[in-house]
């Protein structure tokens, strides 16, 4: 055996399987030409925030419209920062607006595909094989530098303005030679193994991003960690093994990782790979204070996707406003294509925004309350039920009372050409149906009005509310009342005159509609009173004028 052989052998007394072994055992994919391999690999560090559901959309969108194949990969490998549930929580996320997983982790004991383990934390063997082979070649090394030693070096470097980290002369442990090595492990000296690195700081290498184009970089010249202490691969290393192994064409993730591209392709050189495609997805921002920053995880509560169930807007909103960022011509694209579904949009990685779109909640709403205009009332409804379950139990149990009417409710205005757009999200529902569940408390009058002719117009119309009426007899019945009290029935010869009459009809239905609702623009009048029925029409007809 050579040195290099018995170090290895000692580094790695159980590894048997070589990167051959898993070539064979992970063969490239059977896909069509250009199909696209892509993957969201979260850490389950956290709860899913918007980057991550945007990142994976992209991924989802790359997918779908090549033929390819979507998958996803737990990066369970900061076992401190690991958050309890995080993983489960945004896998289900991800299903939850709608993203088609085809293959990978599926929760705790569960996986789809040929390509896994799909979790890393159950990978140790297979990173732990690579890097056998790269010790054997001279590639990688044990590094047994403690954590005070390497502050000592930064610290020399810091002080003589010098690039910081393991590179160069700075890097002992890579002149260590085997035997010396094979000592201080049998020892108990603990290590992590680095990468010899081939690379030279004075070159640079190019590559193209496919979202921002050519970028140019000094190459890696540090002697990066492969595995940690505790045999835990570093992300740069298990990026490089998973990806492969996988056969994943395309990396799409967030920029962030730029800066450590000339490593990852430094790795896939050495380790025999052919490198990826990268597409650095840029971060959601938002607008404060006239400039521009990052959506921040602890500052701003729509980072959380948590945040938009919790608000009720419908997953369906949410996806389709992410489109609106990730391509520019997607809503021109939705104007001309109302009805088609999204997987038909012409996606491109290339159209997407390099400096980072904007995030505003404003432009969700109304994306938002498109949406939901053009849903039916039994899924309104239905949609309503599920939020005011979690989230407004004393609404949940008015809304649940009787789903008729308050299918009902959501039947007002709806369809047709013009559909109103009042509700942006399930949350908007308790104010929106107040005042079919309440009677009003407040009465905003119109200003023009004095108390006076407001009985007037209450006291005519007590007894003519026939719940028979269509909505055109409803009318003509405000209308034909109009000059009993005297009230102008027709709007523009109030307008010659306004000083000949106290109002017009359209005073008198909003007098009519207060007394109904407390509100002086609600949806269709007629609509709302045959829902309320007849008693508590009367009833509420009533009560405005004890007000009075
Ligand atoms: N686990 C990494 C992260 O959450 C994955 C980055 C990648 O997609 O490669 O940032």
């Amino acid at each position: 055996m050579t040195a290099l052989e018995k170090l290895a052998e000692l580094l790695f007394p159980n590894i048997d399987k070589t990167p051959a072994d898993y070539e064979a055992l992970y063969p490239p994919r059977d896909l069509k030409e250009g199909a696209r391999v892509v993957r969201i690999a979260p850490s389950p560090t956290g709860y899913l925030h918007l980057g991550v559901l945007f990142t994976a959309t992209i991924n989802d969108l790359t997918a779908r419209s090549t033929d390819g194949l979507f998958y996803f990969r737990l990066e369970d490998t900061d076992k401190k920062r690991e958050v309890d549930g995080g993983a489960a929580d945004i896998l289900a996320g991800l299903r939850q607006y709608g993203l088609q997983i085809d293959e990978g982790y599926q929760g705790e004991d569960a996986s789809i595909g040929a390509y896994g383990p799909y979790r890393q934390s159950d990978r140790a063997e297979i990173y732990h094989a690579y890097v056998k082979a790269l010790v054997l070649q001279d590639l990688a090394y044990p590094c047994f530098c403690t954590s005070d030693e390497l502050s000592a070096v930064r610290e020399q470097q810091e002080a003589q303005k010098l690039r910081t980290g393991y590179y160069g002369k700075y890097a002992t442990c890579r002149n260590l030679t085997p035997e010396q090595a094979m000592e201080k492990i049998r020892a108990g000296q603990p290590y992590v193994m680095r990468l010899r690195s081939p690379g030279d700081e004075s070159r640079r290498i190019k590559f193209d991003d496919m979202i921002k184009g050519t970028i140019e970089i000094p190459e890696n010249d540090q002697d990066i960690v492969l595995l940690k202490t505790d045999g835990i691969p570093t992300y740069h290393f298990a990026h490089a093994v998973d990806d492969h192994l996988m056969r994943t064409t395309h990396v799409i993730r967030g920029d962030e990782w730029i800066a450590s591209v000339p490593i990852h392709l430094q790795l896939f050189r050495v380790l025999g790979f052919k490198a990826p495609k990268y597409a650095h997805v840029s971060p959601i921002m938002k607008e404060e204070n006239g400039s521009k920053r990052k959506l921040s995880k602890r500052k701003d509560p729509e980072a959380a996707v948590h945040f938009y169930t919790e608000q009720g807007y419908p997953p369906e909103s949410v996806m389709e406003y992410l489109h609106t960022i990730a391509n520019s011509d997607y809503e021109d694209w939705r104007r001309c294509n109302p009805d088609a579904p999204r997987s038909a949009f012409p996606f491109n990685l290339k159209k997407m925004s390099v400096s980072g779109a904007l995030f505003d909640l404003n432009k969700l709403n109304d994306v938002s309350k498109n949406v939901i205009a053009a849903m039916t009332a039994d899924d309104v409804t239905q949609a309503v039920l599920n939020w005011a379950k979690d989230y407004a139990p004393d609404w949940y149990a008015l809304f649940a009372k009787d789903i008729a009417f308050t299918t009902g409710i959501f039947s007002i205005d709806r369809g047709g050409a013009k559909p109103r757009k009042d509700l942006a999200k399930w949350s908007d529902t308790p104010d929106y149906a107040d005042y079919f569940f309440h009677a009003p408390t407040e009465y905003p009058w119109p200003e023009n009005l004095q108390a006076d002719d407001i009985r007037k117009v209450l006291t005519a119309y007590l007894p003519l509310y026939d719940p028979a009426q269509d909505k055109q007899e409803w009318f003509d019945t405000i209308k034909a009342l109009c000059p009993s009290i005297g009230f102008c029935p027709e709007v523009k010869e109030y307008k010659k005159q306004p000083d000949a009459y106290p109002g017009h009809v359209g005073d008198v239905s909003t007098v009519i509609r207060v007394a109904m609702t407390g509100r002086r623009n609600t949806p269709d009048l007629c609509s709302i009173m045959s829902l309320l029925g007849r008693d508590i029409v009367t009833e509420r007809l009533n009560q405005a004028l004890a007000t009075l």
